[in-house]
């Protein structure tokens, strides 16, 4: 291996134990990668010089007086900038929350220091979560490492090109509708979307809560696996977080999928609205899990057809609710309008959001409003329960699902961002196990013939976790893709 930033989780802690090289080390060699990438990438938001070093010093501490707290300890892993970090600065990439320092730390960033982890820092996304590019963001795009044209995908694109190109070991984001899955297919890395309330979303900025989950970008399945097991579990501040024992998630890693049921949703391969390539690697590596000893089989799935729409009322719903508390007087932005109580507010809202989140706030509020609820938010709820129910009913007959996890690869920066219906397109096969509350993967495949990565989903039922891993594992085996983005490449050749 040409250099320490390139290794997964699990080889970085192999060499942790044996003493080959330090967490200081490993802080240095994805430092020096991100100042190698970051004036194209613009990846990060925040590197923390400050709080990084001494969690790195304090992980080599603990190693050499035998402590041991498990596969993320002394390991550079970096957060979407959604999630609340003590006394570093969280924007959620909007001018409204600029400058904000939160006064506590995210559940998930507790978890993370309580297991020895080193927090590089917090990567750019689009404005509250809001889109599927990372164009949205109030400080500027990410690009994509494998070509820096293209959009890295959204809204946690920071995360997913940080991890991809090495300038963290991996690293966390959140997926409301395919915020993880779709941009980790956009940049050839592994991204996971936990069963909703398996990980807690106390001081996760809040998009959509009923959809909103938190989830792992990795270079390896097995990688996912470590870091789900550390963030996920009960939380009492998190009013939905499921209060049961956390399952075992690798424990079927090796086992295979011989003699497993696996549907293909028919749905998804439809050549109209998906790309000839992804339907053809899609079904490529269907065919190898047959070879595998699984039984594939065609299943259909109505009620996907109206989940973007359903979707597209309930996100911003609840966005319109969410978003209420900034009104300048509690967080972030104060605009200097001299006026009523109400004109400050107004005025501040208006400065403080960009385009996207008040069109989602107009769209929620329509949706909420006397005469209308019924009509637009109870229909999309009714779907999103026939959406629960077909998936339900699927799951009586296989044991997990498989789709392509985008209609097409990255596409270019500028190409969509004037049309929010395009963009809401890329959405499509992701959406749906959002609506439904189950657990969804997706694991790079191959390249396409832009050498663009191409994502393959896994999904599985509720609490499924240990299946579709089990699943996404032989996928990788099979998929065996080895290949690394042009920026982390060009480093390698050029030291
Ligand atoms: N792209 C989708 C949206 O814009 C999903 C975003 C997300 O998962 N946070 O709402």
């Amino acid at each position: 291996m040409a250099d320490l930033a390139d290794l997964t989780i699990s080889e970085a802690g192999v060499g942790l134990r044996a003493g080959d090289f330090t967490s200081v080390d490993l802080l240095e060699a994805v430092t020096k990668r991100a100042s190698m990438t970051e004036a194209q990438l613009h990846a990060y938001l925040t590197l923390d010089h400050e709080g990084a070093p001494t969690q790195a010093l304090s992980a080599d501490e603990m190693f050499s007086n035998g402590e041991d707290r498990g596969p993320l300890q002394g390991i550079p892993v970096a957060l979407k900038d959604n999630m609340c970090t003590l006394g570093v600065e969280t924007t959620a990439s909007s001018r409204i929350l600029a400058g904000w320092i939160p006064p506590y730390d995210a559940t998930v960033v507790e978890r993370l220091k309580a297991s020895g982890a080193v927090i590089t820092g917090k990567t750019n996304l689009d404005e509250f979560a809001m889109g599927s590019s990372t164009e949205n963001s109030a400080f500027g795009t990410t690009r994509n490492p494998w070509n820096t044209d293209k959009v890295p995908g959204g809204s946690s694109g920071g995360s997913a090109a940080v991890a991809a190109v090495g300038s963290a070991f991996g690293s966390f984001g959140s997926d409301t509708g395919g915020s993880v899955r779709q941009p980790a297919a956009f940049t050839g890395v592994v991204g996971m979307k936990p069963t909703y309330g398996l990980v807690s979303r106390y001081g996760l900025i809040a998009f959509a809560s009923s959809l909103d989950q938190i989830g792992p970008f990795s270079r390896s399945v097995s990688d996912s696996v470590a870091m789900l097991e550390i963030i996920s579990g009960f939380d009492p501040r998190d009013a939905t977080s499921i209060n049961a024992r956390v399952p075992e998630f690798g424990r079927s890693l090796a086992k295979g999928v011989s003699g497993m049921r696996i549907g293909i949703v028919s749905d998804f391969m439809n050549p109209d609205i998906i790309d000839s390539e992804i339907i053809a690697a899609t079904r490529a590596m269907a065919d190898r899990l047959q070879d595998s000893g699984a039984e594939v089989v065609e299943v259909a799935l109505p009620s996907t057809e109206f989940s973007l729409s359903a979707y597209y009322l309930i996100a911003p719903a609840e966005c319109s609710s969410n978003l209420a508390r900034f009104d300048g007087v509690r967080y972030g932005h104060r605009s200097d309008f001299e006026g009523t109580t109400e004109e400050m507010m107004a005025h501040s809202r208006a400065e403080g959001f960009g385009p996207e989140v008040i069109r989602r706030i107009l769209l929620g509020t329509y949706a909420l409003s006397a005469g209308y609820y019924d009509a637009f938010y109870g229909q999309a709820q009714r779907v999103r329960t026939l959406v629960r129910r077909e998936f339900a009913t699927a799951y009586e007959h296989v044991d997990a699902l498989i789709s392509p996890t985008t209609p097409s690869t990255a596409f270019g920066v500028g190409e969509k961002s004037s049309d929010p219906i395009a963009m809401y397109y890329s959405d499509l096969c992701t959406i749906p196990s959002n609506l439904a509350g189950d657990p969804a993967i997706s694991v790079p495949i191959g390249l396409d013939d832009q050498n663009l990565p191409i994502g393959f989903q896994i999904m599985a039922p509720a609490l499924g976790e240990e299946v579709m891993y089990q699943v996404a594992a032989e996928v990788e085996r099979l998929a065996d893709f080895t290949q690394r983005p042009y920026l982390a490449t060009s480093i390698e050749v050029k030291p």
